[in-house]
């Protein structure tokens, strides 16, 4: 891996290099290029909680003629490409990745939630189907307990690959009112899960980041799984599909009341 990154930036295949490094003993997003090339030994794909393709996002804006490497730390990286090319927020033709895909997270233990969370709220390793076994009124009560433990840091928002609008929906005065917490629930969360229709490709990245232990990834799996069966997309698969869009000719949901 430090090999080719090596070769990529003396050879000018890449200008800067986004991978990670560790620093104080924490897995860092850092810059590898020319000038510090020396570094590029301290290069480590392992343990990353943060998203290089947001980075890079952030560096082609500013610099759109820069040749960009990134490090394919996981395998939910490359779909994560995929979104923001669709979106136009990279240009593939400025991207050039380097796959060292670790473990996925799937392969981590799953969390066991205490007594108290088990009782009234919903567990991180649940399942979209499990969260079902649960009547509707019970559902409802047991998201509501879940969103009113958000302390509106934003953290979900902010370290997500493919959150990128530069007006952000959640900090709109006329959607959610400033200066309550919690923010106004459940609107808040379900502003967010609509806004991740069609771009969540399930990183895990806001579950690990909420200080309140919300089970985001159990939220936005249950709209992708919505997204696939009802409108038969399929997140991040292609750099050439089209992107998701809710709106259609004609409406084809039954809508019902939110605690029936
Ligand atoms: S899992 Fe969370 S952080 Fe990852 S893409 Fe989905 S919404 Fe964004
Ligand atoms: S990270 Fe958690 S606490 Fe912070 S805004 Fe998102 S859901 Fe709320």
């Amino acid at each position: 891996m430090q090999a080719q990154v090596e070769q990529w930036l003396k050879e000018g295949k890449v200008d800067i290099f986004i991978g990670y490094k560790k620093v104080d003993g924490h897995v860092m997003p850092h810059f590898f290029t020319k000038e510090n090339i020396d570094e590029v030994k301290d290069l480590v794909a392992g343990q990353a909680h943060y998203s290089l393709e947001k980075v890079a996002t952030k560096v082609a804006a500013e610099h759109p003629d820069m040749k960009i490497g990134i490090l394919l730390a996981r395998d939910c990286n490359q779909q994560a490409l995929h979104v923001l090319y669709v979106w136009n927020q990279l240009n593939p033709n400025q991207i050039q990745t380097l796959e060292a895909f670790e473990a996925s997270s799937d392969s981590e233990q799953p969390e066991v939630s205490a007594p108290y969370k088990q009782q009234m709220g919903l567990g991180k390793s649940m399942a979209p189907k499990d969260m079902e076994a649960f009547d509707h009124a019970e559902r409802f009560s047991r998201w509501m307990y879940e969103f009113s433990k958000c302390l509106k840091c934003y953290g979900c928002r902010n370290i997500c690959p493919v959150c990128f609008c530069k007006e952000c929906s959640l900090e709109h005065k006329d959607l959610v009112r400033a200066g309550n917490l919690p923010p106004e629930i459940p609107i808040f969360h379900l502003v967010r899960a609509v806004h991740m229709a069609g771009r969540c490709i399930d990183c895990g990245l806001c579950e690990e980041a909420c200080p309140s232990d919300i089970p985001l990834r159990l939220l936005y799996r249950k709209v992708d799984e919505i997204v696939q069966d009802v409108f038969d997309y399929e997140t991040g698969t292609s750099p050439d599909q089209s992107p998701f869009s809710v709106l259609g000719e004609k409406v084809v949901l039954e809508p019902i009341p939110i605690n029936e």
